[in-house]
């Protein structure tokens, strides 16, 4: 209910508040103060977090008046910053080492502001423009990068989610255009280690709760070419249908990269889908060092790329790529206000699961013109060897494991000195996490591995340094002692649990 009080008065910058003519110069202010407050704040924050808990947050969401607005920019900014930008969770600080969270490339925010005072829609010819040709080049090219041949095309989607989702809608589709088959019958096959979004997508789209079927792996996690044949006809001989497999090139916990020329064998031969979800390892696709590391993505019939993960882009920037474009017919709807039947001219909105889609092709087309790929894949090449760097110094810490060797840059571990048993160690590891965490001073991840308690490193800042690695882990190191003392008391668990949220 708005609040009775007195009438607030409106000061008029440009009477509208709309961009336009008459409010250029106050669109220049505004983005000047906007500016203005993140590159100061950039440099002093010397932490990833301030520590604020849940309960001190809420109070000052909840304590604006929606109904009462500040009436300038100015004002509303400087609540912004005392509500968001001093709470932010900043991912260009060395020491945030939490999730697959890349800092942004400079090109990439400037490109982003653009994107959205422009607002471009990148659906129709006559929404876009050129917009629609810059974000068919950057298919083309991040195309011609997977090797994919002519026929390719693609889009730009909001995440690695939807890319996902629109992948395993056209294998559907695909496969039922060739085979009548009821829903129910269709079976993915993907790893435990891949992507909760393909078991999502495989809902979305109809398929049984069963239709995800675990495909097993070897010592390393990666998917086994031999179990994915075995299963390919286990399902073939309960008489159901392999409508894609999914491959992961990096997964999201160990950045495993499932052997995909190998998984290309066993698909080709049995003429099904394969799907390659590259939303972490897509920054392979221009290391001037591990390139190779994907070889065999060229044969997918369909890849997903998160440039928000590993090519420095700010949220959102994805895209799905196909090797065959005419694939992307499944997704073709016309209206005749929008895109009728007979329309000459290019565009989007005929291979996208969005109709109004932001102009995200335009940050990766701004870092490619600054800093060109290259300057990229050896940041992804400096993330990986940290990775390295920081199993080491796991290693050589007599107070913490390590799970497994890196393979892309998270680092799995845990907290676990001489005689503490593993039953502690679960008990201790998500404590440690959610202290640090509460502090302010680091962050790191937590997972579970066969129903143990780890803690996880993700690592893609290539600011991070050995040095800031070292802190973090000693950091950890003092709270698992602290905590690992005397039994904390119900009322401190009780915190903690909290903090976690
Ligand atoms: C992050 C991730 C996704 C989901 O991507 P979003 O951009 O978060 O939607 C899918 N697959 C893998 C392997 C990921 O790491």
């Amino acid at each position: 209910m708005p609040k009775k009080g007195p009438p607030v008065r409106q000061p008029t910058p440009a009477a509208t508040h709309l961009l336009d003519a008459a409010s250029a110069d106050a669109y220049r202010s505004a983005m000047a103060q906007a500016t203005e407050l993140v590159a100061s704040r950039l440099t002093t924050v010397d932490r990833p977090y301030s520590g604020a808990s849940l309960e001190q947050l809420t109070r000052l969401v909840d304590a604006v008046d929606l109904d009462r607005p500040v009436g300038t920019v100015e004002a509303a900014l400087a609540e912004a910053a005392e509500i968001y930008v001093d709470h932010a969770v900043w991912f260009h600080e060395p020491h945030y080492l939490a999730h697959l969270n890349c800092p942004v490339a400079v090109p990439a925010v400037a490109a982003d502001a653009l994107a959205s005072a422009i607002n471009t829609s990148v659906d129709t010819w006559d929404q876009s423009t050129s917009g629609t040709l810059v974000e068919r080049r950057l298919v083309r090219w991040t195309c011609e990068r997977i090797g994919f041949g002519a026929t390719a095309d693609g889009v730009f989607t909001s995440g690695g989610t939807q890319s996902n989702l629109q992948g395993l809608l056209l294998a559907r589709e695909d496969c039922r255009d060739r085979l009548p088959v009821e829903l129910g019958r269709l079976r993915v096959l993907a790893t435990a280690n891949s992507h909760f979004s393909v078991t999502k997508a495989a809902r979305l789209l109809g398929l049984s709760t069963d239709a995800v079927r675990e495909v097993a792996v070897d010592a390393s996690g990666r998917m086994s070419p031999e179990a994915l044949a075995a299963e390919l006809e286990a399902v073939r001989a309960a008489g159901d249908v392999v409508m894609a497999v999914v491959a992961t090139a990096g997964t999201t916990d160990r950045g495993v990269l499932d052997p995909i020329a190998e998984v290309a064998d066993v698909t080709t031969a049995a003429g099904v889908w394969l799907h390659v979800d590259a939303a972490y390892g897509c920054g392979l696709l221009v290391s001037p060092t591990r390139r190779h590391w994907l070889d065999g993505i060229e044969r997918a019939s369909s890849v997903t790329v998160d440039f928000h993960k590993s090519f420095f882009q700010p949220v959102a920037s994805s895209a799905l790529l196909v090797r065959d474009g005419a694939d992307l017919r499944h997704v073709t709807y016309h209206a005749d206000y929008l895109n009728p039947r007979q329309a000459v001219e290019p565009n989007q909105v005929d291979k996208s699961l969005q109709t109004t889609r932001r102009f995200d092709a335009l940050k990766l087309w701004l870092t490619l013109r600054v800093m060109g790929a290259e300057t990229i894949g050896r940041h992804v090449d400096t993330v990986i060897d940290l990775a390295a760097e920081a199993a080491s110094l796991v290693t050589a810490d007599p107070d913490l494991e390590l799970l497994c060797p890196p393979r892309l840059s998270t680092v799995l571990f845990r907290y676990r000195p001489a005689g503490v048993t593993v039953a502690e160690a679960d008990r201790l590891n998500p404590l440690i996490r959610s202290r640090l965490f509460a502090s302010g001073r680091a962050m790191v991840a937590g997972t579970t591995v066969d129903g143990h308690a780890w803690l996880k490193l993700t690592l893609l800042n290539p600011a991070t340094t050995p040095a800031h690695l070292r802190e973090v882990l000693d950091l950890l190191v003092d709270h698992g002692r602290t905590l690992g003392g005397p039994a904390p008391a119900e009322q401190d668990v009780l915190e903690l649990v909290g903090d976690a949220g």
